[in-house]
C-alpha cells in the first residue's frame, strides 16, 4: 500500500491569502514549506488511486504527483474518493474535477455528508451516472480493489459552518484502510472534535495514523484576532488535559503517527517551537505535502 500526503494544511493552506501570522509570513518568504489543503492519496498498486478528501487545491496536488496524472488522452488514475466530512476544504475540489467526462468516480461518505454535499446543485452531478456516491454507516467496510479495504470509523464531529455546526453522529468519520495481502493498516482521521475510545482503538490497530493537528491550543486563533475556539470549529486541539496529544503519546511510536490538517496558526509548523520538540520527543511527526510512505 502506498500512502501519499497531497496536502497537509487545514482550510486556507499555508500561507493563507488573508493571513500574516508568523507561519504564513515564513512560508511567503520562502523560509518554510508551503502547504496545500488537507488531502491524502492511497493505492494498492501505484496504478489506481483513491483520494481521502478532495481539496480545492486538487489540481495543483495532481500536478505535483506524477502517479495521479493522466497517462494518455483524457482520463485519470483516480478511482474515487473517501470523504471524511462536508467541509468545503475537503469537498471543494469536486468543483475542480467536474470535467471528468466519461470517467466514473466512486464516492464514499456518511449519509449526512452525501446529503449536504450532493444536495448542493454544484456537486449533484457526482451523485448521478456515470458516478456513484455510496453512503456508508459506522463500521461498514468496502472493497476498494487491489486488495484494499476501507472501514468507516465514527469520530465525534459537527457539520460545517454552512450547515449550522450540528453535532451529528455521522457528521465526520475517519477511514481505516487495510491491505488484504500484507495486513498493513492506515488510519486517516484528519478531523475530530473530541477524543473517543473508538478513535484510540483504531490508532492502536493501525501501523500508521494521520490525526487532526489543526490546532495546538484551543484559543490559538486569538493570536490572529479571530475569536473562535478550536473546539467550536470542530477540531480537538492537541494540547491540554483532554487534548489529542495526551492520548496519542501513549500510542506512539508503536503506531507511526503524524499530525495532519495543520492550521497555519499552529506552532507545530515551526520545527524549533516547544510544541514541535515535545511531539518529536515521543516520535510523533508533522505531515508535509509530498510525504509518501510505502507501507
Ligand atoms: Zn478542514
Ligand atoms: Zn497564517
Amino acid at each position: 500500500m502506498i500512502v501519499r500526503v497531497l496536502g497537509s494544511a487545514a482550510g486556507g493552506g499555508v500561507p493563507q491569502w488573508n493571513c500574516a501570522c508568523a507561519n504564513c509570513r515564513t512560508a511567503r518568504a520562502g523560509q518554510g514549506p508551503r502547504r496545500t489543503q488537507s488531502s491524502f492519496a492511497v493505492s494498492g498498486n501505484g496504478e489506481r488511486w483513491w483520494l481521502v478528501n478532495v481539496s480545492p487545491d486538487v489540481a495543483v496536488q495532481i500536478e505535483a504527483c506524477e502517479a495521479l496524472q493522466p497517462r494518455e488522452g483524457r482520463g485519470t488514475p483516480i478511482a474515487g474518493m473517501l470523504l471524511t466530512d462536508a467541509n468545503v476544504d475537503h469537498v471543494g475540489g469536486l468543483a475542480v474535477l467536474r470535467q471528468a467526462g466519461d470517467h466514473a468516480f466512486t464516492l464514499y461518505s456518511s449519509g449526512t455528508v452525501r446529503r449536504l454535499v450532493a444536495g448542493d446543485r454544484a456537486f449533484a452531478a457526482f451523485n448521478q451516472s456515470p458516478h456513484r456516491w455510496i453512503a456508508l454507516g459506522a463500521g461498514e467496510t468496502v472493497d476498494l480493489g487491489e486488495r484494499l479495504r476501507a472501514t468507516v470509523v465514527p469520530v465525534p464531529g459537527m457539520t460545517p459552518g454552512y450547515a449550522g455546526r450540528e453535532m451529528l453522529a455521522d457528521a465526520v468519520v475517519a477511514y481505516e484502510v487495510e491491505d488484504g495481502n500484507t495486513g498493513a493498516r492506515v488510519l486517516f482521521a484528519p478531523v475530530f472534535s473530541a477524543w473517543s475510545q473508538a478513535l484510540g482503538a483504531a490508532v492502536e490497530r493501525c501501523g500508521l495514523a494521520f490525526a487532526d493537528g489543526s490546532f495546538w491550543s484551543d484559543d490559538e486563533l486569538a493570536g490572529v484576532g479571530v475569536a473562535k475556539a478550536a473546539r467550536a470549529l470542530g477540531h480537538l486541539p492537541a494540547a491540554g488535559p483532554f487534548g489529542s496529544f495526551r492520548a496519542l503519546r501513549e500510542l506512539a511510536p508503536a503506531t507511526r503517527i503524524y499530525y495532519a490538517h495543520l492550521n497555519n496558526t499552529n506552532p507545530l509548523l515551526d520545527p524549533g517551537s516547544g510544541p514541535a520538540l515535545e511531539i518529536e520527543r515521543v516520535g510523533i511527526g508533522v505531515a508535509y505535502d509530498g510525504l509518501e510512505i510505502d507501507f
